[in-house]
């Protein structure tokens, strides 16, 4: 069910129309941006602030895909904790981009190959993404909650909220038996 209906989403995605190519979108791409923020939003508090936090950080017209990053990255309720701005791995996102050196090793069995993965720091990534051959290494960017106390107090939210998602299902499929 829809916690927030489609004029109130409306009037969120309506407010990034002073990021450029909003007029590009047409009413097709409207119509995604609202559908995402009804499926995905909370309610309507959430969606303003996830709007509010885009228009505040960002330069450019969030996808659909990075809408519904940003509605996630955002906390459901006010949170008492603020996000540090100026925290120098995450920005206030809660999120930092960390750098992984992937390697290949070939199965001793034959084809198959199975990957090890090794955190390096972006310094060694730059370094490396020019020195590896792309075929048993690779060097990949990837995402995750910043060792900040915001970034990890949207972890344990996060961690909560999908164990009392697990409980629902979990529930759901005792009352069906
Ligand atoms: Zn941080």
């Amino acid at each position: 069910m829809h916690k927030l209906t489609a004029a109130q989403a409306t009037r969120q995605v309506n407010r990034l129309s002073g990021l450029p190519r909003f007029a590009e979108l047409g009413k097709p791409g409207i119509a995604e941006m609202v559908r995402v923020l009804c499926d995905r939003a909370s309610d309507e508090d959430h969606a303003e602030r996830t709007v509010t936090r885009w228009i505040d950080t960002s330069k450019w017209l969030p996808s659909c895909a990075e809408l519904v990053e940003a509605l996630d990255a955002t906390p459901e309720k006010a949170l008492s904790l603020k996000p540090n701005w100026e925290c120098e791995h995450c920005q206030g996102s809660a999120y930092e981009r960390i750098w992984l050196l992937v390697t290949y090793v070939r199965h001793p069995s034959g084809h198959q190959k199975e990957c090890e993965e090794k955190e390096i720091t972006a310094e060694v990534a730059q370094q490396l993404m020019n020195e590896v051959d792309g075929h048993f290494q690779k060097v990949c960017s990837a995402v995750k909650y910043c060792r900040c106390k915001f970034g990890q107090e949207i972890k344990r939210l996060r961690l909560i909220k999908m164990a009392e998602n697990e409980d629902k299902a979990h529930r759901g499929s005792k009352r069906e038996k």
